[in-house]
């Protein structure tokens, strides 16, 4: 008769304790190893490229937002540094070429929305043509992705409706 000491359950199923060791073993280097990749995947995005794809952004906004809040110069989009997300409407962290100052960069309008919080013009618009058109955020982020514009969660979509 086998020592049951040495026999452990695992997923069900009996093994001994140096196969399950094994086995452990092996799925928590592969995590770390998952977690490691994932960790230089986000650093590498955020160093070389904080924002990809495309945004909808209000032109004449932008073009007065792109301006350092030090020293008044003119601002490029080339130096952004990072980038926050609220819905469809973006706010870039961007560098100033002359002063490094960073200055905030909102893509497009807001406007007072209820209990006293602002909202982005452009998410409540994207949302009132998407319940004109009598779809909701299923379609509007399937469209999205065709575009390579973030999308928008279906808790905001349902929040702006
Ligand atoms: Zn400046």
């Amino acid at each position: 008769m086998e020592n049951t000491d040495t026999r452990v359950r695992f997923s069900g199923r009996f093994t001994t304790r140096k196969k399950l060791k094994k086995q452990t073993d092996f799925i928590a280097s592969m995590r770390e190893t998952k977690k490691r990749k994932t960790e230089e995947k986000c650093s590498q995005s955020s160093d070389l490229n904080p924002c990809e794809g495309r945004r909808i952004v209000d032109i004449q906004e932008l073009g007065k937002n792109l301006v350092c809040t030090s020293c008044t110069e003119c601002l490029s989009l080339q130096n952004v540094k990072s980038e926050k997300r609220l819905g469809l409407n973006s706010i870039f962290l961007v560098k100033c070429h002359r002063c490094s100052v960073l200055s905030d960069v909102a893509t497009g309008k807001m406007h007072a929305g209820g209990r006293k919080r602002k909202v982005s013009d452009v998410n409540t618009k994207t949302v009132l043509g998407f319940v004109h058109a009598g779809v909701g955020s299923t379609a509007l982020n399937k469209i999205l992705a065709c575009l390579n514009i973030p999308e928008m969660t279906s808790n905001m979509f349902k929040r702006y409706e």
